[in-house]
């Protein structure tokens, strides 16, 4: 079956993308932006009490009370995303883009052997927008997935954000659920009729068969920063700046701290940054799919163990001074792949990171943008078409910087030589779709 003709080859999204945004991986910060806002914010009030009460606070802290703190957060109570927001994510800008990842899921599925059910759970899933798009190619693709049961898991801790979440997946306003003691906080059905529950965390998320699917996730969990000094490897800590009230400034550490112990023995570079986090998800992950099956596909910017100073912050689409008024810019750091494969302690099989460009016509964006294009004489959705495009694939925007790691069971590649095939010399291609070119049927 040509799964890009028939994936919503009679649904053409209204315009959606907002060009031109800013999207958050454009840009490295040494967080030293001139400030915007010198503002005291309600944030900022509580940083400087906590500081004072027990001194200074690791920079993984200072993310998370800014980013998740339940009442002052910044991901709690905002809408961030698009163009009245501070920045803008590659579902917000195409629909090609959450429809090929629907397909990417169908195949993965079709490849294991066609499970009688499956659990779609997204980490960090924003407007919903991504998977409203995935879910246009499932009931575009319905005759397959006909008798196959599916359920929707999202895990977001934002009260804000899963309410657009349940707008429009549902087009209902989702009450909170009263069990205070199930850890599903909301529950709803699509409009497709599939049941979806809301969770704050993975750990509660029932362990079945999953697809699971993280994009620009990774990026907002809290990173520990550590500089090399002649004394050896000391974190960064954020600390009340003694000279100006009511202003933070970043210092060193005096000795070695406990996070020490994540930095590798043989590290060569002199400033790192390590998400403890992100390794937590990992292994939970890849545990889940060792013992039930399914795969994880992860999107993000990032680098491969070699970047440094990536911390930076965002709002209204401009570089952000990481310490300004903190609560009403988005944080963020770049994701070290080499460390979430590291993690994975080969309990699965991971592929990747590939650039998002390759993902994305390996997976055949540009026969899906030819189809979605001769479906239209509209000048507006054609040029819609063609800027989403580009953003997402032109190397100079999204197509280099963002990367795609897909994390499987062992089984799913096994009796395959993926190096190198002994008559050959190029490579076997992957069996995986995206991380190979996609066989056409
Ligand atoms: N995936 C979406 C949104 C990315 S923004 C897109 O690509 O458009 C990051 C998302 O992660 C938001 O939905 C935010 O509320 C959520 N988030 C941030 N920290 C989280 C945490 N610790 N646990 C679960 N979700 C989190």
């Amino acid at each position: 079956m040509n799964f890009l003709a028939a994936a919503g080859a009679r649904r053409l999204c209204a315009v959606r993308a907002v060009l031109p945004c800013l999207w958050r991986g454009k840009y490295f910060s040494s967080g030293n932006e001139p400030a915007e806002n010198n503002s005291v914010t309600p944030m900022l009030r509580h940083l400087i009490y906590k500081i004072k009460s027990t001194g200074p606070i690791t920079v993984a802290e200072y993310m998370k009370e800014v980013l998740t703190n339940p009442a002052k957060g910044y991901y709690m109570k905002h809408d961030m995303l698009g163009e009245e927001g501070d920045f803008i994510t590659s579902p917000e800008i195409s629909q090609m883009f959450g429809e090929l990842l629907g397909i990417w899921f169908i195949s993965e599925w079709i490849a294991a052997g066609k499970n009688a059910a499956f659990q779609l759970v997204e980490l960090g899933p924003g407007k919903g927008t991504l998977l409203e798009d995935i879910l246009r190619v499932f009931s575009q693709l319905g005759s397959l997935l006909k008798n196959c049961d599916i359920s929707l898991h999202l895990v977001e801790v934002s009260q804000k954000l899963s309410e657009i979440q349940a707008l429009t997946l549902t087009e209902e306003k989702v009450p909170l659920e009263r069990n205070a003691e199930s850890p599903v906080y909301m529950k709803g059905v699509t409009k497709s009729g599939i049941p979806v529950s809301w969770y704050r965390d993975l750990q509660d998320v029932p362990k079945e068969y999953s697809f699971y699917l993280a994009h620009e996730f990774f990026d907002v969990l809290p990173v520990h920063k550590f500089q090399k000094t002649p004394h050896g490897w000391r974190e960064v800590l954020v600390d009340i700046d003694p000279q100006v009230s009511d202003k933070l400034r970043f210092v060193l550490a005096p000795c070695a701290t406990p996070a020490e112990t994540f930095i590798q023995d043989d590290e060569t570079r002199d400033h790192v940054e390590v998400c403890p986090e992100a390794g937590v998800v990992i292994q939970e992950l890849s545990q889940r799919i060792s013992l039930t099956g399914g795969a994880a596909l992860i999107a993000d910017y990032g680098h491969d163990g070699t970047k440094t100073d990536t911390f930076r912050g965002f709002r209204g689409h401009r570089l952000h001074d990481v310490l300004t008024a903190p609560g009403t810019a988005d944080l963020t750091a770049d994701v070290d792949f080499s460390y979430l494969r590291r993690m994975s302690q080969g309990k699965v099989a991971s592929l990747g990171p590939i650039e998002q460009q390759t993902f994305l016509r390996n997976m055949g964006i540009d026969v899906r943008l030819k189809i979605l294009l001769d479906k239209t004489d509209e000048p507006s959705l054609r040029q819609q078409l063609l800027q989403g495009y580009n953003m997402l694939m032109n190397p100079m925007k999204m197509g280099e910087r963002f990367n795609f790691l897909a994390l499987v069971p062992h089984q799913r590649l096994h009796g395959r030589n993926h190096q190198t095939n002994a008559r050959q010399s190029k490579p076997s291609p992957s069996p995986v779709a995206g991380f190979g070119e996609l066989a056409w049927k």
